[in-house]
């Protein structure tokens, strides 16, 4: 059975003081009513060692918002995979498209990036979408397939078994419009099905997909109830318990 899924993105939001109070309020909240699924936190990468001693022992996953497509070496501000680990993160974000859009992230890099990661056992949540454009020219299917296929499809089979995906309709993130229960299944399917051709049924299978894109406590249960959905990537409702709980609660 896949594995359902609540991960929160920070972003660039809440100083160290605030993220680790954040992570304290949620481990409380989680402690007196225990989840129906995995919940991650994803934070900046300056929040990682502090909210990992926060929540340790408690039910909560830990990864970061990004890592570098190099190893290690001169590359001023850049904060590897092997750091990330040493934090005790667990899991990475990549190919939001927040990153893909303003820091240019090609399948390349972003190749590069999925590898050092799984090299130093993190989890990838890997994020693909389309934008509003492509979705009005019904251009969804063809764009979300060459993001998976340009990134995903040289992992070997035992790579492949790190990795879920977040499928984030650009124009829902953070928009306030969500995709519908239907259009997210739809989606969901087909992303399952190009799973399914390139790494067989059982893996397909086994692929947890999460929705990102303006979730919340009020269409996370719909959302969530549809056959191929497997959780939520959540942004701005992650940045206060009360709805990443909610949201949490939709699988209950
Ligand atoms: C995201 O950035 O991954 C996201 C889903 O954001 P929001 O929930 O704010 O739309």
């Amino acid at each position: 059975m896949r594995k359902k899924i609540v991960a929160g993105n920070w972003k660039m939001n809440k100083t160290l003081q605030e993220g680790v109070a954040l992570a304290k309020e949620l481990k409380e909240a989680l402690a007196a009513d225990a989840p129906n699924c995995d919940v991650v936190i994803c934070t900046p990468f300056i929040h990682l060692a502090s909210v990992a001693a926060e929540i340790e022992g408690s039910v909560i996953g830990l990864g970061a918002e990004n890592c570098a497509d190099k190893a290690s070496g001169a590359y001023t501000g850049e904060v590897s995979a092997a750091m990330v680990e040493s934090t005790g993160a667990k899991y990475v974000i990549l190919g939001h498209s927040e990153r893909r859009a303003y820091y240019h992230e090609t399948p390349e890099i972003l190749k590069e990036k999925i590898n050092l990661a799984l090299e130093n056992n993190l989890k990838v949540i890997f994020c693909i979408g389309e934008v509003l454009e492509e979705r009005e020219e019904g251009r969804q299917n063809d764009v979300v397939k060459a993001q998976l296929e340009g990134s995903l499809f040289d992992l070997t089979a035992e790579q492949y078994k790190n990795i879920i995906l977040a499928y984030e309709p650009v124009w829902a993130i953070g928009t306030g419009k969500t995709a519908t229960a239907d259009q997210a299944e739809e989606m969901h399917a087909f992303i399952r099905s190009v799973i399914a051709e390139k790494f067989g049924n059982e893996a397909a299978e086994e692929t947890s997909i999460l929705y990102g894109g303006s979730c919340k406590p009020g269409n996370a249960k719909e959302i969530f109830a549809k056959a191929n959905v497997d959780g939520g990537l959540i942004g701005g409702a992650a940045l206060k318990v009360a709805d990443f709980k909610g949201i949490i609660d939709a699988w209950k």
